[in-house]
């Protein structure tokens, strides 16, 4: 029997993964590997990272074992039709061009590039929370907030590839700055280091998600508004999405997302507040089904589940 397999790789502002994965979405056990990024990298240490984990994975494919194909999930921007990277949190590169680094190390095969966010979203379609969904939402609130869409049953890249950028969606009542020049974009909110800021800046002694997570499992007076205001805002957004596009379902993953299971109830208080609209106040918010395998599972779907990639 030929194993299909699709190297999937994932970068991130931390770190880049890559691994072997088949037809079921599975990691090929042994296959991942991961390197350093980081904003203080320079862009030859990031490229010698893409280039050893690569390596690395291709050289698990199994006996009989065939590559069908690469898929790369960034974090953007990117520019899809030239397969450049810009990722906010790695400076040295902006406009890299690692489709091309990245194919010139495999045989002659697809290598398809797209935001870590569309990636996220279509492995909760494949083998996630959003199984059967048409019209889906796949979010991810850590250090960053980002997303991607799935619409009438296909993923929705948009003509750069950034199509779901939901953490530059402004939300009314905020006004803290962004990076991207945007005032109130719900990433420089609701983010878990802005929230983590913000309940510092109102005299909470904690530093990090895990320390605020402790605090309101405590009942920590701005621990609990920190996370409500939070919550409040990530509800503005999905609701202003909805509104935008008619999403059923977002699911919603990432480390800070797990400060606390309330987290989900407050968006939903916030986006019941549009009420008189039903076709926002349907959105369901439901966790991700996703291990921590999924931004590389998604990557993999770039090729196993091409069918539904615009
Ligand atoms: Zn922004």
């Amino acid at each position: 029997m030929t194993a299909q397999c699709a190297l999937a790789v994932d970068l991130g502002g931390t770190k880049i993964e890559a691994a072997l994965v088949d037809t079921d979405g599975v990691l090929l056990a042994g296959s991942r590997f991961r390197a350093p990024t980081g904003r203080e990298s320079s862009s030859e240490q990031l490229a010698a990272s893409a280039a050893s984990v690569v390596e690395q994975a291709l050289a698990q494919l199994p006996a009989g074992g065939e590559l069908v194909g690469v898929g790369i999930g960034s974090a953007g921007p990117i520019t899809v039709a030239t397969g450049l990277v810009s990722p906010l949190n790695l400076p040295s590169w902006r406009d890299y061009p690692l489709r091309d680094q990245i194919a010139a190390l495999v045989a002659d095969v697809p290598v398809i590039l797209r935001m870590d966010g569309e990636c996220i979203t279509l492995a909760e379609h494949w083998i996630g929370a959003g199984q059967g969904e048409r019209n889906l939402m796949g979010m991810v609130v850590s250090t960053g907030i980002g997303g991607g869409l799935i619409l009438g049953g296909t993923a929705v890249a948009g003509p750069t590839g950034n199509a779901g950028h939901i953490g530059h969606v402004e939300v009314g009542g905020f006004d803290e700055p962004c990076l991207c020049g945007g005032t109130g974009c719900v990433e420089a909110v609701a983010s878990g280091p802005h929230t983590t800021e913000w309940a510092r800046k109102q005299g909470w002694a904690g530093t990090t998600g895990e320390e605020l997570a402790v605090s309101y499992a405590a009942g920590d007076e701005i621990a609990v508004a920190a996370v409500k205001r939070s919550g409040r805002a990530i509800g503005q957004a999905i609701a202003s999405a909805t509104a935008l596009v008619d999403l059923d379902l977002v699911a919603i993953g990432g480390g800070f997302s797990h400060v606390t299971p309330d987290l989900i109830d407050f968006i939903r208080e916030a986006i019941a507040k549009r009420g008189a609209f039903p076709f926002v106040a349907k959105v369901r918010v439901i966790p991700s089904a996703l291990s921590g395998d999924g931004p590389l599972i998604g990557a993999a779907a770039l090729i196993h589940r091409s069918d539904i990639v615009s």
